[in-house]
């Protein structure tokens, strides 16, 4: 089997698979109520806030979606620059909610200023921010974008941050951020199956407004959950087993440096890429430091370079998604890489490339 190189979902250390393998506990008990507050410092350390980080059994879409129907209450306004961003605009609109949205290129970040003269319209209660589009490489202004957004009272700020949770710092008090989520199977390095997320003051009492709001996905129940360190139904318990193993390893190589590991290792992609003529998708300023997005050359036969890489050295990059698949490739740095795991890749693709 290959070694993920692809953008979510990441590979697993071994660590992280033993953790997992603990047996089995009831979630109605002391020993869960110990493992879920034992996920909280770190989480809130990287989600920048003193909030409760709820636990939430879904991929990260559960709580993309949630955030609409607890939050929204007039008018949504998506922001969209790639695959993932411009899919919340028509699952807003499958929701038979009001949705306006303002549409990047993919390839180019959200401009503040188009956020500002969209709100000013008026009307809108609501804005998705996609922080690092994984589809494209971007990553948007978010302290530019949140600062737009707080100047509108009574507009909530939704984020997502599901590939650059623990890979870049995340200020969610100090930028005023409504809610901030994470699916654990990109930067943390898990299985998928479990979305990390955090919810303002004002988000809250925004969900116990909203009628319909149903019981799995509802705000108000992990609200209340959270003050017993608990979740409104069972959870997937094993994953939170590597919750707290990852949250451990982070804890012990320091945040910082976590975040200088993700920087250089992206570098290094960077670097290699310069060296064989492929260009960035994403543009200079708005680069995610934790996969990087190139365009595939005229010419160049980029899905046997994938293939080659994969079956002589076992590593699985990936050929582009959405609209843009074909023609870009992405390689993922996030989770447990190093400088030499880092290494053995670009030797394998320089090998492949002859
Ligand atoms: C992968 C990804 C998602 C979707 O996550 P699911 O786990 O498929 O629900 C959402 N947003 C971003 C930025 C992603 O990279």
């Amino acid at each position: 089997m290959a070694k993920l190189f692809i953008p979510g979902p990441i590979d697993v250390s071994k660590e992280t698979y033993c953790a997992m393998s603990r047996p089995m506990i009831g979630h109605r008990g002391a020993e869960f109520e110990a493992l879920y507050a034992s996920t909280q410092p770190m989480l809130k350390q990287l989600a920048g806030t003193t909030r409760p980080v709820f636990l939430s059994t879904s991929s990260a879409w559960g709580v993309m979606e949630a955030s609409l129907k607890n939050l929204c209450a007039k008018k949504v306004l998506n922001l969209c620059c790639g695959a993932f961003s411009d899919k919340w605009f028509s699952v807003a609109q499958s929701m038979g909610l009001e949705a306006g949205k303002v549409q990047a290129e993919w390839g180019e970040a959200i401009p503040p200023e188009a956020v500002k003269a969209k709100l000013e319209e008026g009307g809108y209660d609501l804005v998705t921010l996609i922080h690092n589009e994984t589809s494209t490489g971007v990553m948007n202004d978010l302290e530019g974008i949140a600062r737009v957004v707080k100047s509108f009272p009574g507009v909530l700020l939704v984020v997502d941050s599901v590939s650059s949770f623990s890979a870049v710092p995340v200020a969610m008090d100090e930028l005023g951020i409504d809610v901030l989520l994470a699916g654990v199977q990109k930067a943390l390095a898990l299985p998928p199956g479990l979305t990390v997320f955090a919810c303002s003051e004002a988000a809250i009492e925004r969900a116990k407004t909203m009628p319909d709001r149903g019981y799995y996905f509802d705000f108000i129940e992990f609200a209340k959950n959270a003050e017993k360190n608990n979740t409104p139904s069972t959870p997937a318990i094993s994953l939170i087993f590597g919750l707290q193993h990852i949250l451990g390893e982070i804890e012990k190589e320091g945040m910082g440096n976590r975040f200088a590991r993700h920087s250089a290792n992206n570098a290094m992609i960077h670097q290699w890429g310069a060296r064989h003529g492929f260009k960035n998708f994403a543009p200079e300023g708005n680069r995610s430091v934790s996969l990087t997005c190139f365009h595939t050359p005229a010419g160049f036969d980029q899905s046997g370079f994938i293939k080659t890489l994969k079956s002589k050295h076992g590593f699985l990059i990936n050929g582009g998604y959405g609209k843009i698949k074909g023609l870009t490739f992405r390689i993922s740095n996030m989770g447990n890489e190093t400088r030499e795991t880092m290494q053995e890749l670009i030797d394998a693709m320089d090998d492949v490339l002859g």
